[in-house]
């Protein structure tokens, strides 16, 4: 049988089993940790195929596969509950209104938030950065503020910030990260000054899938009265989050990157800081009373939450959350633990082949370069063998261009893949030939 070398596991190419020290016995590490092909059985998607061959998704840090109860609480809701929220006096109205409410609750849950009436539904990462930006930025940020990113930054956490610079004469600051995509702490801490106001950080890279010192950032930050929002659209599905014990001021998130619908996403603020905004956008369900002459806004959340919200897919979200939280996100990070360490070395053996950021703390997404091929012939090539990963910039031109590059192929497990299918990868990228 092939093999290679880990630090301290034997990992075989063909079955993946893996050598326990305890017992000195060669045991399916996937069955071990969790029976992943019972998981896959939740996902119909993964049944399809793509050109003649097994679908393999490994496009997962751009968006995740629904499993069956996710896509039936969405029927259910159409067939069962359809109606708007929190206007009327029948029937249908209560259910939905419940159904929304209960998956506040849900998400408050997920996150260990105080509250439910710190978690605001939004359409998604993006639009959650923009609320805190037009919304709390525009009244609190002034000309000669600093606002400090680092260069891991998507573009969805550079954008908003930079036009609310634009806009106020505040000030862009971008933390360095070394050659392997890890942020310098040390020049880090000599950025935040008496003039940062807010701190914007994700918690996971897409394209390097570093994961940042977001405990650490949070307290520094907090230690000079900056507020801080951590951008979790990857990490939400990967890593275990507490919102009481990361105490970040705003953490944002998308529902489709955690197995749950896309057009929907959370703000959690905290409490206060809500409490003392203004709502960004308005109009219908955010109001207490309008005449032509006085406004007056609703309480939190739903001050943030104008015209009707997109309801299915927030009950559905709860659904998604549900499922992860019966897997349990720690298991989930240890078998995708185990998942990006076989295919680090597994991709390490194809000559030619360099795998971009190095991060000691790293989450399943190893961006890579193959020598005499563009990224895009990549992604092309296995796209032939039906395998379904992403080449481009990821959103996140600044990385690449501090790494000296334009694009790169990523790579991205969820917990629905398998050593089989990285095998599968390896095997294609080893015959490639555009
Ligand atoms: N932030 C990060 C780190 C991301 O990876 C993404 C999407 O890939 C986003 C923000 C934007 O998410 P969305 O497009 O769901 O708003």
């Amino acid at each position: 049988m092939e093999y290679f070398k880990a630090n301290t596991l034997r990992i075989y190419q063909d079955s993946a089993p893996i050598f326990n020290k305890s017992n000195g016995k060669l045991y399916d590490s996937n069955a071990a940790i969790f029976d992943v092909e019972k998981i896959r059985q939740d996902f119909p998607i993964l049944n399809e195929v793509i050109n003649e061959k097994p679908l393999i998704w490994f496009d997962n840090a751009s968006t995740t596969q629904k499993p069956q109860t996710v896509i039936d609480r969405l029927t259910y809701f159409y067939q069962h509950e359809n109606s708007n929220i929190h206007r009327a006096a029948h029937t249908l109205a209560a259910r939905a209104t419940d159904a929304y409410e209960n998956a506040r609750e849900t998400v408050r849950h997920f996150l260990n938030a105080k509250s439910v009436n710190e978690i605001i539904f939004v359409k998604g990462t993006t639009e959650g950065i923009n609320l805190v930006a037009k919304s709390w930025g525009k009244q609190n940020i002034k000309a000669g503020d600093e606002i400090l990113l680092t260069h891991l930054e998507h573009h969805a956490n550079i954008v908003p910030w930079h036009q609310l610079a634009m806009e106020t004469g505040a000030k862009l600051i971008v933390a360095p990260v070394d050659d392997q995509g890890q942020i310098l702490l040390d020049e880090y801490k000599k950025l935040l000054g008496s003039r940062t106001k807010l701190v914007g950080l994700c918690h996971i890279s897409n394209v390097l899938g570093t994961v940042t010192p977001a405990q650490e950032i949070v307290n520094l930050a907090h230690e000079i009265g900056a507020k801080v929002l951590i951008d979790a659209a990857q990490s939400i599905a990967h890593i275990p989050i507490d919102i009481q014990e990361l105490n970040p001021d705003w953490l944002v998130f998308s529902g489709h990157k955690i197995f749950g619908p896309t057009g929907i996403g959370v703000v959690y603020g905290r409490q206060d800081l809500l409490d003392a905004t203004d709502p960004w956008q308005s109009g219908g369900n955010m109001i207490s009373e309008v005449s032509f002459e006085h406004i007056s806004y609703r309480p939190i959340p739903k001050r943030f939450e104008a015209g009707t919200a997109n309801i299915a897919d927030v009950v559905a979200l709860g659904k998604a959350l549900d499922y992860v939280q019966n897997i349990g996100l720690t298991a989930i990070a240890n078998y995708e633990n185990e998942l990006l360490e076989y295919a680090t070395l597994g991709l390490k053996t194809i000559p030619g082949l360099h795998i971009v950021g190095n991060a000691m703390e790293k989450a399943s997404v190893i961006s890579f370069l193959l020598d005499g091929f563009a990224p895009s012939e990549v992604g092309q090539a296995l796209n032939k063998q039906g395998i379904a990963v992403r080449s481009g910039h990821h959103c996140a031109q600044p990385i690449l261009k501090r790494l000296g590059l334009t694009s790169t192929v990523r790579l991205s497990l969820a917990f629905y893949n398998t050593k089989s299918e990285i095998n599968h990868c390896i095997k294609a990228l080893e015959k490639i030939d555009c």
